[in-house]
């Protein structure tokens, strides 16, 4: 039986490999182990760990890779040497990542210097931050890539990546998106909201804005207060910077029009979001499911400059004015029309490409593809 590694940083990275880890964990063909790490086991962060703990799986480690201050390069440091004695025991077959944090970042460098066999999901994106260095870093390590879309395939081939190991298979959350059913009002219920209207509000630090960051938290809280809407806001992840975000949140504390909390859970955070009169911030997830759930976007800040979708959402730079404005008028959001995606089966076409060999057979001596060199 063939030994895959699933590793999950964040409640952002389980939410859209999940799906892929029960279809391996149903199967008889691989055996499943989920190495988990990173903000799911902060409590500072909500300790998201306990929503992994819900699907039972069998084989699950837990590995703390911060210290008190999270600083990322150390995290990094740590995570490389926790995911390196984990895998020399269990010796997998493939090891699969998401995304563009440390964490996965961690463990496709341990994979490919272990020759063991690296699958990263959603590379080929831009967002415009660190996340792209580390995305295309986590990228050049891979050997596998399972893409959104045609425009990331292109984009890995123009990293040098071998066509023949890119496959398309959308965007693993969105099948998640279309299946859940959770009623608004369990998930109100569940996180005692008792607003019938509502906003949702996500403000992650920048990295590269660090001497700003306390003066964009700052505005972005002063516009929310005085907008006089209500409010759900979710605590940013731990980049470089989050704790002036953390620090403006304290005074929305105890305010009747404000609920705050670090993390919801998956299917209540989309059943809330299908609900909500917007989302304010700049969170991945308005170029994402609120995209594609027609959810009115307010983009504040610089953080998905570049990823696809932004030009669809109302933009506005980190100023109290500015986003007070974009409020004001975001019920009036005139929506372009959106190319929903095709693919709604993700995990069902990862697992098919999984059983057929495909992915065992890709070379891990990877080949630069050379634009200068006609083949
Ligand atoms: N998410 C969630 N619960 C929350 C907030 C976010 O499950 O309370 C999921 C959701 O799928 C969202 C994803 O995490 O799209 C990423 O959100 P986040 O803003 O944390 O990270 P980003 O991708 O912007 O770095």
């Amino acid at each position: 039986m063939k030994k895959i590694v699933f590793v999950t940083g964040t409640r952002a990275d389980f939410s859209k490999i999940k799906s892929l880890m029960l279809k391996v964990e149903q199967s008889q063909d691989f055996e499943l182990f989920v190495f988990v790490t990173g903000m799911h086991l902060s409590h500072i962060f909500g300790f998201t760990s306990t929503e992994i703990d819900k699907y039972h799986f069998k084989n699950i480690f837990k590995y703390i890779n911060f210290d008190k201050y999270f600083q990322m390069d150390k995290a990094l440091a740590s995570t490389i040497d926790g995911f390196s004695k984990f895998i020399a025991e269990l010796d997998p077959d493939l090891i699969v990542v998401h995304g563009d944090r440390i964490e996965p970042l961690a463990a496709a460098i341990v994979g490919s210097l272990n020759n063991i066999l690296v699958a990263h999901i959603e590379g080929g994106e831009l967002s415009g931050t660190i996340d792209d260095s580390l995305r295309h870093s986590i990228s050049k390590l891979a050997h596998i890539h399972l893409v959104n879309d045609e425009r990331a395939k292109k984009r890995l081939m123009q990293l040098g990546e071998d066509e023949e190991s890119i496959f398309i298979i959308g965007s693993p959350d969105l099948e998640i998106l279309n299946s859940n059913e959770l009623s608004l009002k369990a998930a109100k219920e569940h996180y005692e909201i008792n607003f019938k209207n509502y906003a949702i509000a996500m403000f992650h630090p920048v990295t590269t804005e660090l001497n700003t960051i306390k003066e964009q938290s700052e505005n972005f809280v002063l516009a929310l207060k005085e907008s006089g809407k209500n409010y759900i806001v979710i605590y940013p992840n731990n980049d470089l910077g989050f704790e002036f975000i953390l620090e403006s949140y304290k005074s929305l504390e105890g305010l009747e029009n404000f609920r705050i909390f670090p993390s919801l859970r998956f299917e209540y955070f989309i059943t809330l979001l299908k609900n909500a009169d917007f989302i304010i911030g700049n969170s991945s997830c308005i170029l994402k499911e609120a995209l594609y759930l027609q959810i009115p976007r307010i983009l504040v800040g610089s953080r998905q400059n570049k990823r696809a979708g932004s030009e669809d959402c109302m933009r506005v730079d980190s100023k109290k004015e500015e986003i007070l404005k974009a409020i004001s008028k975001v019920h009036k959001m005139d929506f372009k029309q959106v190319s929903t995606p095709q693919i709604l089966n993700s995990s069902q076409m990862f697992f098919t490409y999984l059983q057929s060999g495909k992915f065992f057979a890709i070379n891990k001596q990877k080949a630069f593809k050379d634009i200068l060199v006609k083949e």
